[in-house]
């Protein structure tokens, strides 16, 4: 599907420097920062700069470059986080049924307690 970014969204906001974050890691394609309501000990947020609105949207439409720049940032910030050694969730919401609520992609690493079964019931 053609996907249509928003670009009044929370993240190209602060993309634009318009409002504050907590940021971890600043790559040439990628942020990381703290997510602003933390699900667990640790829960950063990775968003590309670039306007894609979901993983799928980001995968079939960023360059190269911009897709290894991205990945590499979520590695890293793994590291910095020190996350590896008790182990982590990566999670990117999409759409609807993924209940995203900010249509900007970004995947959330969260860390630092057991994080249960990888899915709660929809409520
Ligand atoms: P989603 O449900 O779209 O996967 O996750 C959106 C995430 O963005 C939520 O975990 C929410 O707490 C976080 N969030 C929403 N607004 C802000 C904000 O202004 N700053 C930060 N740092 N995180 C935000």
């Amino acid at each position: 599907m053609a996907y249509t970014y928003d670009d009044q969204n929370i993240f190209a906001k602060i993309l634009r420097g318009e409002i504050p974050n907590n940021t971890v890691l600043e790559t040439e394609h990628a942020l990381a920062f703290r997510d602003i309501n933390p699900q667990a000990p640790t829960h950063v947020l990775v968003i590309p700069k670039g306007p894609y609105v979901c993983f799928d949207h980001f995968a079939q439409e960023a360059s190269d470059a911009e897709i290894v720049d991205y990945i590499r940032a979520v590695g890293e910030v793994c590291k910095a986080e020190g996350v590896e050694a008790d182990g982590f969730r990566l999670i990117a919401n999409a759409g609807k049924n993924g209940v995203q609520e900010v249509p900007h992609l970004h995947v959330h690493i969260l860390a630092g307690r057991n994080l249960g079964r990888m899915l709660a019931p929809a409520n």
